[in-house]
């Protein structure tokens, strides 16, 4: 339950993992060993017996080495809140004003909450023989739109069957509101991102009194153009480490709800290197529950079709954001937030 306690339960996973290696190795070199006895032994023999026990010791042999795959996934409950804080230095690396967009995978029908299998019976056919995938889900999200790129990442994920979650900034919602609500209107989530996105007006000034201003000013503007009132929140450059425990309060008591990441694609970083974003997120996606950062950047809209094409192989089914089955995601494991 606790992130310690699965830490360790990974740990164990590895370590049982790297025995079971270990010892298939060794089964392996014995196999070799025989391998050669025999292969030496056939030598001698006439030469199509020869031919005869070498290719049986190599079925034998192939078969060794085939044990083992799997269990790269674990089945381990998803703990969304657990490894933020290591990836919150990385997005504050993002510094420079950055839009970033969040897009999730969300099965166009539905959003599955965490923990429930439910959405797996959409899963194609992969939900019959597999299903431990029913409880794999990602969140898409997409940070810093709306703009031009918000349109094609809807599109993306239209063609897919899935949403994603966007957290768009209140000041470039302007000559934008027709992409906002199509995005809505599709299935997606839209959430709050701050009017600016400017740090120093953000996180420089007077306690936490800008920062929810904003938050609310956009949650109107939002509510005007989607006719719902959005409450979930994701802070600039994310919460850490601008936002104190007095700030946390603040957010809480505004009834905002904040989401972080638990992978955060560093997509802002790799104009032109859709495939580098690709490779950042199979780096780093292995729990049950993932909510991966990326922005609505050119790259990313590039890499976004590949991205969705290894989750699903990886087994996982995509959620959108849903109010009512919230549940928390942030680096300081606020239960309120
Ligand atoms: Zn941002």
């Amino acid at each position: 339950m606790s992130y310690i306690q699965r830490m360790e339960e990974e740990q164990q996973l590895q370590q049982t993992k790297r025995n079971r290696d270990k010892r298939s190795s060794r089964r392996m070199k014995s196999m070799v060993i025989i391998a050669l006895v025999l292969s030496s032994a056939s030598l001698v023999m006439s030469a199509f017996a020869a031919n005869n026990i070498w290719h049986g010791n190599s079925a034998s042999h192939g078969s060794a080495v085939a044990v083992t795959p799997k269990f790269a996934g674990s089945a381990e409950p998803e703990s969304l809140t657990e490894d933020k804080a290591p990836l919150t230095s990385t997005e504050s690396a993002e510094a420079k004003d950055q839009p970033q967009v969040n897009a999730n995978d969300a099965d166009t029908t539905q959003s599955p909450p965490p923990a429930n299998p439910k959405e797996g019976k959409e899963e194609k056919t992969g939900a019959k023989t597999e299903k431990k995938t029913a409880q794999k889900v990602i969140y898409l999200t997409f940070d810093d739109g709306p703009g031009k790129y918000t349109d094609q990442i809807v599109s993306i994920l239209n063609k897919n069957g899935i949403h994603g979650t966007f957290f768009m900034i209140g000041n470039q919602v302007s000559g934008n509101e027709k992409a906002i609500k199509t995005a809505a209107e599709n299935g997606n989530y839209i959430g709050l991102h701050s009017m600016t996105h400017d740090k120093k007006k953000l996180y420089r000034s007077s306690g936490s009194a800008r920062f929810i201003k904003e938050f609310k000013q956009e949650q109107e503007i939002i509510q005007k153009i989607t006719g719902t009132t959005p409450w979930l929140i994701r802070a600039p450059y994310g919460s850490k480490p601008e936002i104190n425990n007095k700030f946390l309060n603040d957010i809480a008591a505004a009834k905002f709800k904040m989401w972080d990441w638990t992978v955060d694609s560093k997509d802002w970083n790799y104009p032109g290197k859709p495939e580098r974003i690709i490779q950042e997120i199979k780096r780093q996606v292995h729990r049950d529950t993932e909510v991966i950062l990326m922005h609505e950047k050119s790259q990313t809209v590039q890499a976004l079709p590949g991205i969705i094409k290894y989750l699903k192989k990886k087994g996982y089914s995509f959620a959108v954001y849903k109010p009512d089955q919230h549940f928390p995601v942030n680096f300081a494991k606020d239960e309120r937030l």
